[in-house]
């Protein structure tokens, strides 16, 4: 380059080289003509729970509202979700669990706690103070709840909980939080929006943001059957795309939970299919930085001998969590997403729970979550490894044995004291001393990544030093700041998806066109 002038250099080959490097850091739209095939006020992208309620508040402030929703069916994770959701200071926490004292800043102190320092503490209490209000607007919605109960204890945290966690269902659903309830909460939703005016378009996946020459976000490239639609946005996008459940890339870089559940087998992946981080990269490619990065919404998979795993409120806990080296190292009673991320935390991630014969004919192999009741055929599947001495367990699961019987030796001793000496564990402090013995690996059943866009109490997506970029808003599992690494517990994740999904929306509406 030494003998080239910088003219030479941009009329030669190396131009088309300077620009196509720019082309990969600028906003694709500042190198295109602006062009639309069509236009609406607010575009959506994404039809789960956060896309419903962005699309109803912006179709009721008056916006012309257009989602597209990538699959073929609108819903996302949501619609299979057991449709909980956390709020505080509500008629049934108080008339259900007799909670009268519930604040937006005990919920707050739980969630920065759960969250540690990973959190964005205006972003977090924004969503806590307005969980109450969120809570009363999907009751205005249709959505009938019939019933309210806690998060299990997390060391440390108990002064925060309260019974927050308020499931919807109707006279024929019962009370237990189960996956596929998830239609009590959307269809409502969606149902109002259409109301309003809201339209969507399914089979249709965004590809990628156009921006003007100032980067502001003036619209999507989306694809459908017929090819590529230029969308003009004349007030605003929404990024409603949930995180990074299935991009085992982006999970590679992102998120060591949900890395290890995307490639190592056992773990299920149980969120909604579309969830392949397209929002949070459109959101990148104009700009935007990243909040609470690196967690996942990690459930114990049922057949862990420790615990009832899809439990919020207890459950069998037979048996003790040790790792490779036969040691404990949590409380096994403790909520799942704090006990998954301290499995996840431990070296190689290897986790097996521990339990006696005793146990077994105590509790029962099918209340245990196995599908046996003398855990036969689950030995015999595998799931279930079985040894006459701990031993011959801690030599065929391939751990300390030396570690384990130090472990056990301590544990036995607290039982006949009532005493966890070393974790405070409370219920089922019961001995593992009647051979034969058995372990099972713990695995996740996983419902999708935590962490994303950045984002202000705006629900805008904002670049790495805070500021906005214009006319792009964000919110449910896209969005990141309002969690840290583990998952505070049921009902968190649909209430970041109608706290910000509704903020995105009226606030997307209320902008000047573009
Ligand atoms: C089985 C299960 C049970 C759960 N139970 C609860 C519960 O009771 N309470 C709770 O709080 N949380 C629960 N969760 C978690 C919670 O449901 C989700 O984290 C949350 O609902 C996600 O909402 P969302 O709006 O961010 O994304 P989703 O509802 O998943 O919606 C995202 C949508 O965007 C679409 N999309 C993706 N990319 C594109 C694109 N490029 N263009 C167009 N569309 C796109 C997807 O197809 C999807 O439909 C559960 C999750 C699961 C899987």
């Amino acid at each position: 380059m030494k003998n080239i002038s910088r003219r030479q250099f941009l009329k030669g080959g190396a131009a088309a080289a300077a620009a196509g490097i720019l082309g990969s850091i600028m906003p694709a739209a500042m190198a295109e003509e602006a062009t639309f095939d069509r236009e609406v006020d607010v575009l959506v992208i994404g039809g789960g729970g956060t896309g419903v309620a962005a699309a109803c508040e912006a179709a009721e402030a008056g916006a012309e509202v257009l989602v597209v929703e990538k699959l073929g069916l609108m819903g996302g994770s949501t619609l299979m979700s057991g449709g909980m959701i956390h709020a505080w200071g509500t008629d049934e926490q108080a008339e259900y669990t007799g909670t009268t004292d519930d604040n937006a800043d005990l919920m707050f102190n739980y969630y920065k706690g759960c969250g540690g320092g990973f959190i964005d503490d205006d972003v977090c209490y924004d969503m806590c103070v307005g969980s109450h209000d969120d809570f009363l607007w999907c009751k205005e919605c249709g959505i009938n709840y019939v019933t309210v109960f806690s998060v299990q204890n997390i060391p440390g945290l108990t002064e925060y909980i309260r019974p927050r966690i308020h499931l919807p269902g109707d006279e024929t659903s019962g009370t237990a939080g189960i996956p596929g309830l998830g239609h009590f909460h959307v269809n409502p939703i969606w149902a109002r929006a259409q109301a309003a005016g809201a339209t969507c378009e399914t089979n249709t996946a965004a590809k990628k943001l156009i921006t003007n020459e100032n980067g502001a976000v003036i619209g999507a490239v989306v694809e459908n059957k017929d090819g590529e639609v230029r969308i003009k946005a004349r007030k605003g996008v929404v990024l409603a795309t949930s995180g990074y459940d299935y991009n085992v890339e982006m999970a590679k870089a992102m998120s060591k939970s949900q890395y290890i559940i995307l490639t190592e087998e056992g773990n299920i992946s149980g969120s909604c299919v579309g969830n392949t981080g397209d929002g949070i990269r459109m959101g990148m490619e104009v700009g935007a930085g990243l909040a609470g990065i690196g967690g996942a919404i990690n459930v114990s998979l049922n057949g862990s001998i420790g615990r009832d795993p899809t439990s919020n409120v207890g459950g069998c806990t037979t048996g003790i969590s040790v790792n490779k080296y036969g040691q404990r190292f949590v409380d096994e009673w403790c909520q799942y997403g704090y006990y998954m991320n301290a499995v996840f935390n431990q070296d190689d991630h290897i986790c097996w729970t521990i339990t006696d014969q005793a146990a077994v004919d105590r509790e029962g192999g099918t209340a245990m979550g196995f599908t046996s009741e003398d855990l036969s055929a689950d030995v015999e599947a595998g799931s279930v490894v079985k040894a006459d001495t701990i031993e011959e367990l801690a030599k065929a699961i391939g751990i300390s044995a030396e570690g384990l019987a130090t472990t056990l030796a301590t544990w036995n001793a607290d039982c006949a004291k009532g005493v966890d000496t070393a974790f405070g564990k409370t219920e089922c402090l019961n001995p593992i001393e009647v051979g034969p013995f058995y372990a099972a690996k713990t695995a996740s059943y996983n419902l999708g990544t935590l962490g994303g866009l950045k984002i202000n109490t705006d629900a805008q997506v904002c670049r790495f030093d805070g500021t906005p970029i214009e006319h792009l808003y964000a919110g449910g599992l896209c969005t990141g700041g309002w969690a840290g690494q583990f998952y505070p517990g049921s009902g968190t994740a649909i209430l970041s998806t109608v706290h910000w999904g509704r903020k995105a929306g009226r606030n997307a509406a209320a902008n000047e066109n573009i």
